[in-house]
């Protein structure tokens, strides 16, 4: 569903008015989400913008602002009037003054930028900002997938490899760098990774490292990636286009898809080796567009790297879909509820 090419808005037809509606952003590589839910986290509204592609930070800003007006006016209310907004970013993030630090993903996002303080400027309302992968992971724990469960790790298979932790109920962020599970070595002295080292997981199962993958391999064995990416007028590989690309069995798509299967694998077990978490959940732009069957593809590349091989944790698809970045974008703007929707729920059990 990423790559939308021209901004989308829906409004929910159950909608219904009630005063404390909260704001949630997912900021990607690709595109922009904004949704505002209700105090059941039910969406009511939700406006989708191409992240732009070129300038810098302020005008990734400006969209965003677009974006939140947009699901505001689905919505029937003033951004104003919204109890704050939470926005799931990628880069560093520095969550005490709302900054964004080394957003590569994101156009000339370099250095160092206050887009907590930015945002909060134009639309009128408290802005808090997180990591976006923990809050996808938070909002599976909370609403989703994760639900039965008081430990998980959460995969985001998208444009990289992101991983969120959810330890005896809470969110490990060890010292602000937890996660990176799309940095562990699969393989010594391997791919180069996006991030300059080699043999990480990502460098595999990354579509950014998957499509520089199949950009070289292109010259020596024939594709039709890139004629399916021009066909759905996209500049790159889109999860869509891999999708499209899979159902067409396209050989060097199937191949590159093996590889990251086995990479996450290995790189997912070996994670599970350490923690011995009862669940994986993955999401993910690739992640979700893909879906169950590669999951059971996930699950069954784990199986040989895992040392208690007798007893393998549940490894899930994200059960909020595409949207899920968003909600737990919405879920940052009310900390207090979480707890109590967790206990509620911990009396269903595991
Ligand atoms: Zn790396």
């Amino acid at each position: 569903m990423e790559g939308a090419s021209k901004p989308r808005t829906t409004a929910s037809r159950r909608r219904k008015v009630t005063p404390a509606l909260r704001g949630g952003i997912d900021l990607g590589g690709t595109k922009i989400e904004a949704i505002v839910v209700d105090d059941t986290n039910t969406i009511l509204a939700s406006s989708r913008h191409p992240t732009p592609s070129s300038g810098g930070p302020a005008d990734v800003a400006g969209e965003m602002v677009e974006a939140v007006k947009g699901a505001c006016q689905a919505a029937g209310v003033e951004p104003a009037t919204l109890v704050g907004s939470g926005v799931g970013s990628p880069g560093v993030i520095d969550e005490a003054v709302g900054t964004v630090s080394t957003a590569r993903n994101l156009p000339g996002w370099e250095g160092s930028y206050a887009l907590g303080p930015e945002l909060q400027m134009n639309l009128g309302t408290h802005v808090v900002i997180g990591n976006d992968v923990q809050v996808a992971t938070d909002a599976e724990f909370a609403l989703g997938a994760g639900r039965p469960y008081r430990s998980l790790l959460g995969v985001m298979w998208g444009t990289g490899v992101g991983g969120g932790l959810i330890l005896d109920g809470k969110p490990w962020v060890g010292r602000g760098g937890a996660g990176e599970i799309g940095h562990m070595v699969v393989e010594m002295g391997g791919a180069r990774c996006p991030c300059g080292r080699r043999g990480c997981m990502e460098a595999y199962a990354g579509r950014a490292a998957m499509e520089a993958r199949a950009r070289k391999r292109q010259k020596e064995q024939r594709t039709d990636l890139f004629k399916i990416m021009k066909e759905r007028g996209r500049t790159k590989l889109t999860s869509s286009v891999w999708a499209r690309a899979l159902e067409r069995k396209d050989k060097l798509t199937v191949e590159l898809i093996d590889e990251a299967v086995g990479a996450l694998g290995a790189g997912i077990a070996s994670a599970i080796n350490l923690l011995d978490v009862p669940a994986v959940i993955i999401g993910g732009g690739l992640g979700v567009r893909l879906g169950e069957p590669y999951v059971k593809r996930i699950r069954k590349a784990m199986q040989p790297h895992l040392f208690n091989d007798t007893d393998p944790p549940d490894v899930l698809l994200a059960g909020l879909g595409d949207l899920g970045g968003a909600i737990g974008a919405a879920l940052l703007v009310m900390p207090a509820r979480r707890p109590a929707a967790r206990r509620s729920r911990a009396a269903a059990g595991a």
